[in-house]
């Protein structure tokens, strides 16, 4: 598949020599839904806004389907902007608003009747064309702005946190709903969030970025099984952090002293020396509790003792401390424990079982040290 977008080792620095973007490279693939995540600042609007041609970079180049648009103004690229405040006008109809750009652009009457028909009806929006923004609920609001977007027909669409003014439940709707509407346009979508659930759930890739940078780009499954730094590991989803010392490293195994416990991880790319410092990681749902004399098969263990039990809803958080002070997090699945009747109480002694390939470990660094 060819590359729609291509970022060129670009940077931005803003006056004040804030370096928001800092030589990031990154090709986007036609047809793909990429999410850019990360925390507030860390220059995912400004990477958006530099492929839309809002902002201009430092330094690098910016492509889009194979033509150096780094010089280009906005609307001789090819893409379109949804924003986090869809600002619609109010004194026009969903039609107006939608046909506007059109209309700017020169496009004739006869044109643009059938091509706003045709983006409504795509958002599902048909019915309210003659209604005024002011009576749409918030989620069709957000139909209407991403059918202003789409009408112009580009092949890229960015979306900056567009469902961020949303309530959980509806948000929840719309990021389906966008991935569906994905699925039925073909063309590419690049999505902004802050958000992991919301990046995991919508996205064929992410791209965690930290301080102007990416530190990751994979599958969401990638980045949540193997993820390349104690920050990807930390910002998606939940995990038990373990300092420990290696005692034995060969090609295809790591052995982690931690406290009384020896942990096991199946090394990824990193080489580790015995006596190393490192980091470990576990997440808290890839860990199972044992029965009462139960084989843990090719599964490492560690023992403790259960200190308190959470409830979660649909699952329990079961707090085991396996040494003094030092607390391991085991996600219980209660549909599942029930019938396997193995959920434990305060107080109990347990058996915690893990395989080796759950357990992500990491370099002791600056960054790790956090
Ligand atoms: P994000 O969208 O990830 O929150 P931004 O791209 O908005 O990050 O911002 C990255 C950094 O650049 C932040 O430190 C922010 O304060 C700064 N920044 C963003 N826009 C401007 C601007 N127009 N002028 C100066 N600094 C800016
Ligand atoms: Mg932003």
């Amino acid at each position: 598949m060819t590359n729609i977008i291509e970022i060129q080792n670009v940077s931005k620095t803003y006056p004040g020599a804030i370096r928001a973007v800092d030589d990031l490279s990154l090709n986007v693939k036609e047809g793909e839904f990429v999410t850019f995540l990360g925390p507030s600042g860390c220059g995912k609007t400004t990477t958006l806004r530099m492929i839309a041609g809002f902002e201009m970079p430092t330094a690098g180049r910016i492509y889009l389907a194979g033509e150096d648009v780094t010089d280009l103004p906005p609307y001789e690229r090819k893409v379109n902007t949804v924003f986090q405040d869809y600002a619609l006008f109010p004194h026009m109809s969903i039609r107006e608003n939608v046909g506007y750009g059109l209309k700017v652009a020169g496009m004739p009457k006869s044109e643009i009747a059938p091509a706003v028909e045709e983006t409504l009806s795509t958002v599902g929006l048909l019915d309210k064309a003659d209604a005024r923004p002011g009576n749409l609920s918030g989620g069709q609001k957000q139909r209407v702005a991403l059918a202003r977007a789409l009408v112009r027909k580009p092949k890229v669409l960015l979306l900056d946190e567009p469902l961020s003014a949303l309530d959980a439940k509806l948000r929840e709707a719309m990021q389906v709903e966008l991935k569906h509407l994905h699925q039925k346009l073909g063309i590419t979508f690049v999505f902004v969030t802050h958000d992991q659930k919301e990046a995991l759930v919508m996205s064929d890739r992410v791209i965690v970025m930290e301080r102007g940078n990416i530190v990751q780009s994979g599958t969401p499954d990638e980045l949540y099984d193997h993820p390349a730094s104690p920050y990807v590991a930390d910002f998606i989803g939940n995990s038990n952090r373990l300092y420990g010392k290696v005692v034995a490293a060969d090609t295809d195994q790591v052995e982690v002293q931690v406290g009384p416990h020896k942990i096991r991880s199946t090394p990824g790319q990193s080489r580790f020396s015995v006596n190393e410092d490192v980091l470990v990681t576990i997440r808290p749902e890839k860990v199972r509790i044992l029965n009462q004399g139960e084989d843990p098969g090719d599964c490492f263990t560690l023992t403790g003792k259960v200190q308190d039990i959470l409830f979660h809803g649909s699952s329990c958080r079961v707090e085991v401390e396996i040494e003094p002070g030092t607390l391991f997090d085991v996600d219980v699945q209660l549909a599942l424990a029930l019938n396997a009747s193995n959920l434990p109480a305060s107080g109990d002694d347990v058996v915690l079982a893990m395989n080796s390939e759950i357990v992500s470990v990491f370099r002791l660094s600056e960054d790790t040290v956090r």
